[in-house]
């Protein structure tokens, strides 16, 4: 076998970045971490240090470290990024701050697996580019995406008639728009099928997490958007649909876990053997059931659909609206409900602003944050 492949992973001490973690432990003999990097949870990020011994270890926020060696700032995210040592770059921070890692990684050449999706909402178009002219690729992390590309196998994007993602609907599935109304933090942040971050977890209760993997998907597989749909599937088994242009539709499916989309995202197109997944029992996991999407008491899904339509500065408006909206509610300063709001307001004052190059789409994206908390100050 080959020398094992450096793996940075960015954003190690969260949800998907611990999951990596477990991953790459089980998988020594393919992948050394040559870098990890986190926000502030200095404690963990030294821990895992001192297990996986990397060459780079970076943290981003001004926490109290006392480590020697270790990078400090913002920048420490593209220094990662780029080292030599590295060759896949696992990108599991949460926002939009992600970006320029994520463009500097494939300037260099590297594989960026894919899990901070906000910023090829925000830039798809520049993220494109960057895999083209450095000759990097991009694979997904983002579970329905990586079925996807799984059940595509290679295909020509001429033989696919529809991709269809299912949305677990999140914890408030059934509720009623009076009590929407009233939804808290701790009842959103109550997941019923998946453990991930709080932002994540907040957007998958107001859908605005599935307008954005809607967006992902027209970006990562080249689909218009009339040809990417939704449907609720509340046990999140099947992972999403390919409709292939003769009729026949494939989906690729397992037990909620992101340690398979995590592996597969790695080692694209090769499989690997692993444990990460429990056996597939078909009848325990018994009835999958689908739903319509009920569009009009989750408006976060239409709203960033018709961004990503409209195009430009638009869904960089909408992520940043979004981001800025769920740190607001989180905080306990606005309701459920405001965080659509927030985004509707944003996109009619801002969606058109100019956008094409990463310092107009950041001015967009500082100009859409600064509209919603000036919107709710108090
Ligand atoms: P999380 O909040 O659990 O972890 C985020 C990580 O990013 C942490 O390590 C944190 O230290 C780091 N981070 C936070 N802010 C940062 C900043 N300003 N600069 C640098 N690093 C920062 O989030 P998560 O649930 O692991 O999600 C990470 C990304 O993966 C998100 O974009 C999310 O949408 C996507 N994703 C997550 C899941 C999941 O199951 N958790 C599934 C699919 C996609
Ligand atoms: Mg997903």
């Amino acid at each position: 076998m080959s020398a094992p492949r450096g793996v940075a992973v960015l954003g190690s001490t969260g949800s998907i970045g611990t999951t990596a973690l477990r991953v790459l432990a089980r998988q020594r003999e393919r992948f050394r971490v040559a870098a990890l990097t986190a926000f502030s949870n200095a404690a963990l990020l030294r821990e895992q240090a001192e297990i996986f011994a990397p060459s780079f270890v970076g943290l981003v926020g001004d926490a109290a470290a006392e480590d020697a060696g270790w990078r400090r700032g913002p920048e420490c995210l593209v220094e990662a990024a780029t080292r030599g040592d590295v060759d896949v770059v696992l990108n599991a921070v949460v926002g939009a701050v992600g970006l320029d890692a994520t463009l500097a990684a494939l300037h260099a050449g590297k594989r960026v697996a894919l899990a901070n999706k906000e910023p090829l909402v925000v830039a798809g178009e520049l993220v494109a580019e960057a895999a083209r002219t450095g000759g990097g690729e991009i694979v997904p992390v983002d579970s329905e995406h990586s079925a996807i590309l799984q059940c595509l196998a290679g295909r020509p994007r001429a033989e696919v008639r529809r991709l269809v993602l299912t949305a677990s609907g999140g914890p408030f599935r059934g509720w009623s728009p009076e009590r929407l109304a009233r939804a808290t933090v701790a009842d959103a942040l109550q997941h019923p099928t998946w453990t991930m971050g709080r932002k994540i977890t907040v957007d998958s209760a107001t859908l605005a997490n599935k307008a954005l993997e809607v967006i992902e998907a027209h970006f990562f597989f080249g689909l218009p958007y009339d040809r990417i749909e939704v449907v609720v599937h509340p046990q999140s088994v099947v992972h999403s649909f390919v409709e292939f242009v003769d009729g026949s539709v494939l989906a690729q499916m397992g037990v909620p876990s992101m340690e398979l989309p995590v592996l597969y995202a790695l080692t694209h197109p090769d499989r690997v053997p692993d444990t990460g997944v429990p056996p597939f029992d078909p009848v325990e996991l018994s009835p999958l059931t689908f739903e319509r999407v009920r569009g009009d008491d989750f408006p976060a899904l239409r709203l960033g659909v018709e961004a990503g339509r409209a195009g430009g500065a638009a869904p960089a408006v909408y992520n940043a609206a979004n981001e800025r909206a769920v740190a607001l509610f989180l905080e306990g300063r606005i309701a459920f409900m405001d965080i659509p709001r927030a985004i509707e307001s944003a996109l009619a004052a801002l969606g058109g602003m100019p956008a094409g190059t990463r310092e107009a789409l950041l001015a967009a994206d500082a100009a859409a944050r600064r509209h919603v908390a000036e919107s709710h100050a108090c």
